[in-house]
């Protein structure tokens, strides 16, 4: 498959927060699905995302705009929606998310309009580019979704004990059946930049073992069939980091969920 946008610019980023000028790349609504199921398909997913955004901050899993949330539309599963660049997770409103294809265009929906501060933009295009602005984190997304046709929800946070476990280098240990049904296994990424092709593919490369990934000195992704899913591992994770860290504190070092019972373990 061809990446139109890997082989694009390389615009320097300092902060998640920031546009991605290699997505500039723009592809008509039209070209992916009708207007119609392209709106209705992001209204469908986006508000289930918006809710799991509100949900992560409460809970102190993301700062604000860190981390980012994306989710296949339904029916067209080349295409899907992804928070913005800046995007706070806990106001996530259906502007704050911008559609997306494998390929790494984002997508335009017919007959949109042009706000107000893209008037003095003359090329149109440029004009689109501008209102459709994906987190910079848009790469990590895209690849395991390319990676892992199963996968239709990546939650991207910024989880304390997780995070920190890694990188004094403790393995996250499942205690609960929770934990051990929702997570089941780990994935460690090294670091690399955000945004970057290394994090992004290497994230790709190890989901396909695991649904639960942490990105080193950085935060997690965990993958699910469903948004709720996803949310789910997400949230059994930094449960299973907590436990983990209060075994450490206990002198603890080894306990953690029977192996021998992992293989019984059915999703309730
Ligand atoms: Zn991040």
């Amino acid at each position: 498959m061809t990446d139109a946008v890997t082989a694009g610019g390389s615009a320097a980023r300092s902060a998640e927060g920031a546009s991605d000028a290699s997505a500039g790349h723009v592809a008509s609504g039209t070209d992916v699905a009708s207007g119609m199921d392209l709106a209705s398909g992001m209204e469908s997913v986006t508000s289930a995302l918006a809710e799991v955004g509100r949900s992560a901050v409460a809970r102190g899993l993301a700062l604000a705009s860190g981390g980012n949330l994306s989710a296949r539309l339904p029916g067209d599963a080349r295409t899907f929606a992804i928070t913005a660049a800046g995007a706070r997770l806990d106001d996530l409103g259906p502007e704050q998310f911008c559609a997306m294809t494998l390929a790494g265009e984002t997508v335009t929906f017919p007959g949109e309009t042009v706000p107000a501060d893209a008037a003095a933009v003359a090329d149109p295009a440029e004009a689109r580019a501008r209102r459709a602005r994906p987190s910079s984190e848009w790469k990590l997304h895209q690849r395991i979704y390319r990676a892992r046709p199963d996968v239709n929800a990546v939650v991207h946070l910024h989880p304390q004990y997780a995070v920190l476990l890694d990188a004094l280098g403790h393995r996250v240990r499942m205690m609960t059946l929770d934990h051990a049904a929702y997570v089941r296994s780990v994935g460690t990424v090294a670091y690399h930049p955000n945004g970057s092709d290394a994090l992004a593919d290497e994230a790709a490369a190890a989901a396909s073992e695991h649904d639960c990934l942490i990105l080193s000195h950085h935060g997690c992704a965990a993958l699910g069939e469903t948004v709720e899913m996803a949310h789910r591992r997400a949230l059994n994770l930094e449960e299973a980091a907590t436990a983990t860290y209060r075994a450490l504190l206990l002198g603890d070092t080894e306990t953690a969920f029977p192996a021998a019972a992992l293989a019984d373990i059915h999703h309730a």
